[in-house]
């Protein structure tokens, strides 16, 4: 987090792509493969209600054989098949998936003795992490991996004063680590920076998209007021016509086409991977996987993910960051989501 994450505007450049197809890193993405396509949802009827589209949530579902328990007069629903589990909450945007805390674009709501759920969840964040395949015309292999320290020189990030601990410092140092296992993997690695320098997000953003990568990974710390939050969060992109997790209410902003849009399926299930597989590796608390329109993953032009690893606020936490064993932890933990992605992806593509 930290000063610097401010919104950037991309001006005619997203509408651009809208009615073009955009070269990616060797793929092309048809224009007609994102934006306002329901792949997954197809012509399943939906109500409006305020400015949300509804689906009906068992009906949803059961095409991906989970059958649904609750009842009327619970809000606590669950969804389950022998492999996935969902839990939902009527007017709430939290979620569990496979237990790991999701947050939805838009509280479920009950209605006809059912959940309803938003349609852009459904297409946006169920389809893609219940059925990954439905999207392999937008996705290729994982070969090349960008991996953004987050803030450096001038812009230290957040800290812990008290202990002279700076975001920048560490943010760097997992680079390091989570690079060199990559490397050893085969895979290859580029950096936004290798050492204590100033760069602007849109400057990452566009250094980013010259290398055309088939994943960028932004590492971060967190700050909060309040000293006792502690835990691990991972961002994706915020899809067209929802809002950000952090905000209350519905802008105009939130309509804009974003070039890191183009792969949304494929966003939260890069996302997904490393949240479950920094929960597992560092059993900190579960902050969720949630959405922000953050420059860079806003800009980016292939799967994007922001990482805020810990919290440099809260004191327990900002000591486990400060050695260098937790710091290789968070590294393989990354790794480990990065390369249960690719193979993800693999798994949906013809063999060659
Ligand atoms: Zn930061």
């Amino acid at each position: 987090m930290g000063a610097t994450r401010g919104r950037m505007r991309v001006g005619g450049f997203a509408r651009l792509m809208v009615v073009g197809v955009m070269l990616c890193g060797g793929a092309i993405f048809s224009s007609q493969a994102w934006a306002d396509d329901f792949i997954a949802v197809g012509d399943q009827p939906t109500v409006l209600v305020g400015d949300v589209a509804y689906l009906d949530a068992d009906r949803f579902f059961s095409r991906y054989g989970l059958s649904s328990k609750g009842g009327a007069k619970a809000d606590a629903w669950t969804f389950s098949s022998a492999w996935t589990t969902i839990e939902l909450n009527a007017d709430s945007r939290e979620c569990r998936f496979n237990e790991q805390r999701v947050f939805l674009g838009s509280g479920v709501i009950k209605r006809e003795q059912g959940l309803w759920i938003d349609r852009v969840d459904a297409e946006k964040l169920f389809a893609p992490l219940l059925k990954a395949a439905t999207y392999a015309a937008s996705v290729r292999p994982v070969r090349k991996i960008v991996i953004d320290a987050g803030h450096g020189g001038k812009d230290g990030g957040t800290r812990h004063a008290e202990r002279k601990l700076n975001e920048k410092t560490f943010t760097l140092d997992v680079a390091e680590r989570l690079g060199a296992i990559l490397d050893q993997q085969g895979y290859e690695v580029v950096f936004t920076r290798t050492r204590d320098e100033y760069i602007g997000l849109k400057e990452r953003a566009m250094f980013a998209r010259a290398a055309q990568p088939d994943v960028f990974v932004s590492l971060h710390f967190n700050a909060a007021g309040r000293a006792a939050v502690k835990g691990v969060e991972t961002y994706v992109l915020t899809p067209r016509h929802q809002r950000s997790t952090s905000s209350a209410a519905s802008d105009a902003s939130d309509h804009n086409v974003e070039s890191g849009n183009a792969t949304d399926p494929w966003n939260v299930l890069l996302g997904y991977e490393i949240h479950r597989a920094l929960g597992k590796q560092l059993g900190a608390p579960d902050r969720g996987l949630k959405r922000a329109r953050f420059a860079v993953l806003r800009l980016a032009e292939c799967p994007a993910v922001l990482v805020e690893a810990g919290y440099l606020s809260n004191d327990q936490e900002a000591q486990k960051i400060a050695t260098p064993a937790y710091r290789s932890e968070i590294a393989q933990a990354v790794a480990t989501g990065i390369v249960a992605y690719a193979n993800t992806v693999l798994s949906v593509l013809p063999r060659p």
